[in-house]
């Protein structure tokens, strides 16, 4: 457990990851025999943020968002897997967790309660031209063919209007979304990690389609302070023409399980984005999910 630890520190601080990012934080804690009582006492559903950045402030705040009466509602299909390895105790824990069936699906709805299988890797990830805030091509300025695609058009059309934006954090795999959770869980404990980072496998940055952007100086980079830029703004008005939807928005907290997040955006295609803007819905409304949370 220290090696993991260790390993993941080293990793975050080379990532700067939004753990929350949508749902990316909630772990997949390595306490293989939790006590039981706390399947739906604490479910700890909104987390903000993709704001796992490693600044150590990213943290309580998210922190500070969790909701304690929330109780993550279980589903029929819900499969409680027991690997150890994997998001078993996720599924043990927090209630039903369901492995999603079309993980490579445009579409796919992941959530505290719909996760990737622990295997998956999108095939087609590419590098988007596009700024980041930072230089290197690691995976985290990787994103699958058909988001990078449409994500470079939306820089363009942004900067026709005078908006400059940059990527902050976009793919993250299951093993490095497993090693920041874990670090969090070493530090905190798990109960408390689950507040603000993602179960491996939860998080939307594991699909390749989710991607949390910035202005281009970098101001702000998931952060709260976010909201309110003309950035976010812009975003917020135009996403939805490339095909992004702000996947959690404002006083949607209660069914996205995530707070305010006007830095990340998720790709669906342009017609289902359109949709969901024009309605002011949110991903799991548009597929009738149940929410995550419940008020
Ligand atoms: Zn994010």
């Amino acid at each position: 457990m220290n090696m993991y630890v260790k390993g993941a520190i080293a990793v975050i601080a080379a990532l700067v990851i939004c753990t929350g990012c949508g749902g990316n934080k909630e772990g997949a804690a390595p306490s293989p025999s939790p006590s039981s009582g706390q399947t739906e006492a604490s479910p700890m559903t909104k987390s903000a943020s993709d704001a796992s950045k490693s600044s150590p402030s990213a943290e309580s705040t998210a922190a500070s968002s969790t909701k304690p009466g929330a109780s993550v509602k279980p589903t029929a299909t819900a499969k409680a897997t027991s690997s150890p390895s994997s998001h078993s105790n996720t599924g043990a824990k927090n209630d039903a967790v369901q492995v999603v069936a079309k993980p490579e699906s445009i579409t796919v709805l992941v959530n505290k309660q719909n996760s990737l299988p622990d295997s998956y890797e999108p095939a087609d990830l590419v590098y988007p031209d596009v700024p980041f805030v930072f230089k290197e091509k690691i995976e985290k300025r990787k994103m699958r063919k058909e988001a990078a695609s449409a994500l470079e058009k939306l820089f363009a059309g942004a900067e026709k209007d005078g908006i400059y934006l940059a990527g902050v954090s976009a793919y993250r795999s299951y093993a490095t979304q497993k090693s920041v959770f874990q670090r969090y869980v070493a530090k905190d404990g798990e109960e408390k990690a689950k507040t603000y980072s993602a179960v491996p496998g939860t998080s939307e940055h594991e699909t390749g389609l989710a991607i949390d952007v910035s202005g281009s100086d970098g101001k702000c980079a998931a952060e709260d302070c976010f909201g309110g830029t003309k950035e976010a703004k812009w975003l917020e008005q135009h996403a939805a023409e490339y095909g992004f939807i702000i996947r959690y928005p404002k006083g949607k907290d209660a069914i996205t399980g995530y707070q305010y997040e006007p830095w990340h955006i998720r790709f669906v295609g342009t017609n289902i984005a359109k949709e969901i803007h024009d309605k002011g819905i949110t991903l799991e409304e548009y597929f009738n999910a149940v929410p995550v949370t419940k008020q």
